[in-house]
């Protein structure tokens, strides 16, 4: 019966961008045991992910077709877009949405503005400025309800 019993698939995941937040996934998720490549347009960006990294790195502009077949993107099982550019980051998205059909597509917005109207393409937006916004007045509630004890 284990002779025969399928191998689960290796989760692929692809980030965009290895900037403080696409390295630090990059090798969180490398360590949890999934395969991780991650792409930059400047190859200088790569010194910050751990020297123990255990995935792919490339070099190359993610809003390039032939970049994103490169990369295989095609057999993807998430892509997180992490670039500094609200632009590039939902130009990609929805590149890799429609061209590519991948199913699990995050991309981070700077612009809380924005966050709403990509939720209708079906990508998970992550925006750190309303991520931020919603810990501080968690973290104001809680030194509101202790000094109410006190
Ligand atoms: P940070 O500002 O720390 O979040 O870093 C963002 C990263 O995105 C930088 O390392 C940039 O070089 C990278 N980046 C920006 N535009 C692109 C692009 N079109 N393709 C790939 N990487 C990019």
């Amino acid at each position: 019966m284990g002779l025969f019993k399928e191998r689960k698939k290796k989760e692929y995941i692809i980030i965009v961008g290895c900037g403080r937040l696409g390295a630090k996934l990059a090798d969180t998720l490398s360590e949890s045991g999934k395969k991780v490549l991650i792409i930059d347009n400047n190859e200088r960006s790569f010194y910050k992910l751990s020297p123990s990294f255990g995935g792919i790195m490339m070099t190359g502009d993610a809003t390039e077709i032939a970049v994103l077949n490169e990369a295989n993107m095609a057999v993807a099982s998430a892509v997180i877009l992490v670039t500094n550019n609200d632009n590039t980051n939902i130009l990609v998205a929805q590149i890799v949405k429609e061209l590519f059909d991948i199913r699990h597509v995050i991309a981070r917005l700077h612009d809380p503005d924005r966050e709403c109207v990509y939720h209708e393409f079906n990508i998970d937006i992550i925006c750190p400025a309303a991520l931020s916004a919603k810990e501080i007045d968690k973290l104001l509630c809680v030194s509101n309800e202790v000094e109410k004890v006190l």
